[in-house]
């Protein structure tokens, strides 16, 4: 039996997850961080929890006889893709990274992209926010009198967000074209607020912004990952394929 770890947290991974464990030989563990309070059920065995950084990663794929790594995280969870490249790389296990490719520019959208949300809390003051970034990066916006959001995370903030004006929507994607555009209508939205994350589960946002005449602001993502990086779940079969014997 060949041991995978997949770090997961993504639809992506979720996916992986199904069909790796269709692979004979293959033994299949998704490790979540544990912020999700109800996460969708994964195929394959799942750990939850941060692992004490890299060294508390090192010691898990050495104590668990982890034989394999896929880094499915989201492509703007920069920490934990550095710290299984350094895990795996003590520990001497192969590691590949996928990352998902991020939205391109279409014919109709206005997009202003900027490097992270400081620079996008800049950018919407006095505006109506499409606010689209999850619960933990919120106090970017925090103190903004003039500006309005509406804010769309999976599960509520333990504590109220100190946004100024506002208001909270749970939804989990994947979203529909129809669904964004009612969304936005209703709450007369001027401006999108997005990271670039790329992948169809959260896009209708951004297609429903162009349909609406409505600016995004963009999210640049962190620099990509050292090491191997594929691009869809097929590549990452293929590359396990590869690594399996
Ligand atoms: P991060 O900043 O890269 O990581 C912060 C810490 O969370 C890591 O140092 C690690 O703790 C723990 N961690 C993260 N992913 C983990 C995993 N899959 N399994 C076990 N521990 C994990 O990550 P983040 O941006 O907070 O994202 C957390 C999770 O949410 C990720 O799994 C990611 O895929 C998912 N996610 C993130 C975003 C986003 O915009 N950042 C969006 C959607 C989903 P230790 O150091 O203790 O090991």
């Amino acid at each position: 039996m060949v041991n995978l770890l997949i770090l997961g947290g993504t639809g992506e991974a979720a996916d992986l997850a199904r069909q790796a464990t269709t692979r004979p030989g293959l033994k299949v563990t998704t490790s979540l961080a544990g912020e999700t309070r109800d996460p969708a059920p994964l195929e394959g065995t799942v750990r939850s929890g941060g692992f004490g950084g890299a060294d508390g990663m090192a010691d898990y794929l050495r104590q668990s006889g982890i034989d394999l790594v896929v880094d499915a995280t989201h492509p703007f969870a920069a920490v934990i893709s550095e710290n299984v490249a350094e895990a795996c790389s003590a520990v001497g296990v192969a590691l590949v990274h996928l990352v998902r490719p991020p939205w391109v520019r279409q014919d109709g959208d206005t997009w202003i992209e900027v490097d992270d949300l400081g620079q996008a809390a800049a950018e919407v003051v006095g505006r109506r926010v499409f606010l689209t970034i999850g619960r933990v990066e919120l106090g970017r916006f925090a103190g903004m009198e003039d500006t309005w959001f509406l804010v769309r995370v999976i599960d509520p903030p333990a504590q109220p967000p100190p946004l100024v004006n506002h208001r909270i929507i749970e939804g989990r994607p994947p979203f529909t074209i129809d669904g964004e555009r009612a969304l936005m209508s209703e709450h007369k939205i001027d401006v999108v607020v997005s990271k670039n994350s790329g992948g169809g589960a959260t896009y209708a946002k951004i297609a429903a912004a162009r349909a609406l005449g409505l600016p995004v602001v963009m999210v640049r993502r962190p620099p990509p990952p050292d090491g191997p990086v594929v691009g869809s779940v097929e590549e990452t079969l293929a590359w396990l394929a590869d690594h399996q014997d």
